[in-house]
C-alpha cells in the first residue's frame, strides 16, 4: 500500500508525523509551491534536521511561511544512553515534549543493525513477565513519536557510516493498540524520499490482538508480522498472557491463517522459554500442533530477568530440546540471541524508569 493509505487529518502539528502527501497539501492550503515539498521532506527524513530553521535547502522565505502556519519539527531529547559491556546493544531513554521518558534500543547482530522501537509509554496488555506490562500504560505515542526514535538511531548509525535497515516494533507497548499511529509511523518511515525503509524490514509484534492482525490483513499490509504466543492451549496462555481471555487462541489462529492467505507472509511466532512453565518437549509438541499446517516460524525467547516475576529463564538444552522437537513437526525455530540483558534492553526489560517530576 502506498503512503496515502492514511489521508486522514494529520494528528497534530509535529510534522514527523505527517506522511508526504499531507505535508504537499499543506503547503498548498497555505500558498506555499508544493514544489517545495521534497525539500521539506528531506530536510526532515533524510537529514534530520530537528526544526525547520535549520533546513538549508529550502528557501528562507519558504522556511518562514511553513513555521508561521503553526508547525514544528517534534523529535525527542536523549535523557540517557547506555552502552552494554559488549559494545554490541545500545539503549537510549528518550524524553518526550510532555516529560515521559520512552526505550529506543540498537542492536547488532551478525553485522547488521536492528533498532527496537517503541509503541506506547507503558503498555496495557500486562503480560506477568514484562517490565512495561508490570508498569502500565500511560499513553498512545504519535507516530511523529515513532518516526522521532527512528530518526534518532539512524542518525547515530549514520555518524558511524553505517544504514539503519531493520526496524523491530517490540519496544514498549503493544503496537496493534495504538494501530492508526503505528500505521502512519509506517507509511512515513517507507517514503522512498524519505528514510526508505523496506516494509519487509519492518517486524510488527503483537500480543495477539485479533481485529488488528485482520486490519492488517485487509489493508494488504506487507509489514513482517509476528505474534506472542508463550502458550498453546488457552488456560496455559493465560496463565501468562491475560489478553488471552478476550481473544482465544482458536480465534487467533484462525486469524492468523487468514492473514497468511490473503498476504502470502510467513508469520514469526515469539514464545519465551520459562523454566518448567513452558520448556518441555510435551509445550513444544503442542506448539508444533497449533502451527501444524501454518507457514510459521518460531523465536524462542529465554526468559529475561524482570523485578516483577520470579520465572527462571528455560536452560540452553531445553530449549536445543524444544527446538528439536519442533524441527520433527516441519516448524523452523530460532533461540534469539540475547541482547543487552546487562544493561535492560533486553526483549520484555524495557521499563521506562527515568521518567521525571
Ligand atoms: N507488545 C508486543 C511487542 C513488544 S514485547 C508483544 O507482546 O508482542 C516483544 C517481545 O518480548 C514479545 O514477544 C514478548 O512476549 C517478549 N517478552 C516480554 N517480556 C519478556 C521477558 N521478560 N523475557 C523475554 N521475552 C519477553
Ligand atoms: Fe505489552 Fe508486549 Fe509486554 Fe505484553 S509482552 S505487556 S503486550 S509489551
Amino acid at each position: 500500500m502506498s503512503s496515502t493509505a492514511h489521508p486522514g487529518p494529520s494528528p497534530s502539528a509535529d510534522l514527523l508525523g505527517w506522511t508526504r502527501a499531507e505535508l504537499e497539501r499543506h503547503l498548498f492550503a497555505h500558498g506555499i509551491k508544493p514544489v517545495h515539498a521534497d525539500a521539506v521532506w528531506a530536510g526532515l527524513h533524510r537529514e534530520r534536521r530537528t526544526c525547520i530553521e535549520s533546513m538549508a535547502a529550502v528557501p528562507p522565505r519558504v522556511r518562514r511561511e511553513l513555521a508561521a502556519t503553526g508547525v514544528f519539527v517534534g523529535g525527542c531529547e536523549v535523557a540517557r544512553e547506555i552502552a552494554s559491556s559488549d559494545g554490541h546493544t545500545r539503549k537510549y531513554l528518550l524524553r518526550l515534549r510532555d516529560d515521559e521518558v520512552i526505550e529506543t534500543v540498537l542492536m547488532r547482530f551478525d553485522g547488521r543493525m536492528t533498532a527496537c522501537i517503541s509503541t506506547q509509554v507503558g503498555c496495557a496488555m500486562g503480560c506477568v513477565f514484562c517490565a512495561t506490562g508490570q508498569g502500565g500504560f500511560r499513553r498512545n505515542l504519535s507516530a511523529g513519536e515513532i518516526v522521532a526514535q527512528v530518526l534518532h538511531v539512524a542518525g547515530v548509525l549514520a555518524a558511524e557510516g553505517h544504514r539503519l535497515r531493520n526496524i523491530v516494533l517490540m519496544g514498549q507497548g503493544e503496537p496493534l493498540h495504538n494501530y492508526d499511529a503505528v500505521l502512519r509511523a509506517v507509511d512515513i518511515l517507507i517514503d522512498q524520499k524519505g528514510v526508505s525503509l523496506a516494509a519487509s524490514r519492518i517486524t510488527l509484534s503483537t500480543v495477539g490482538l485479533v481485529p488488528g492482525i485482520r486490519r492488517l490483513a485487509d489493508e494488504g499490509r506487507t509489514v513482517s508480522l509476528a505474534v506472542s504466543l508463550h502458550g498453546a492451549t488457552d488456560a496455559e496462555r493465560l496463565a501468562l498472557v491475560p489478553i488471552a481471555k478476550r481473544w482465544p487462541l482458536a480465534e487467533l489462529m484462525d486469524a492468523c491463517r487468514d492473514y497468511t492467505a490473503r498476504t502470502g507472509g510467513r508469520i514469526f511466532f515469539e514464545w519465551t522459554l520459562i523454566e518448567d512453565k513452558n520448556d518441555s518437549p510435551a509445550h513444544a509438541a503442542a506448539l508444533g500442533r497449533l502451527l501444524a499446517g501454518q507457514k510459521a516460524q518460531v523465536n524462542l525467547i529465554p526468559l529475561n530477568p524482570t523485578e516483577g516475576y520470579d520465572g527462571t529463564p528455560a536452560r540452553h538444552a531445553h530449549a536445543k530440546a524444544f527446538q528439536a522437537v519442533l524441527r520433527e513437526a516441519g516448524i523452523p525455530s530460532t533461540v534469539r540471541q540475547r541482547r543487552g540483558i546487562d544493561i535492560a534492553a533486553g526483549c520484555g526489560q524495557l521499563a521506562g524508569t527515568e521518567r521525571r517530576g
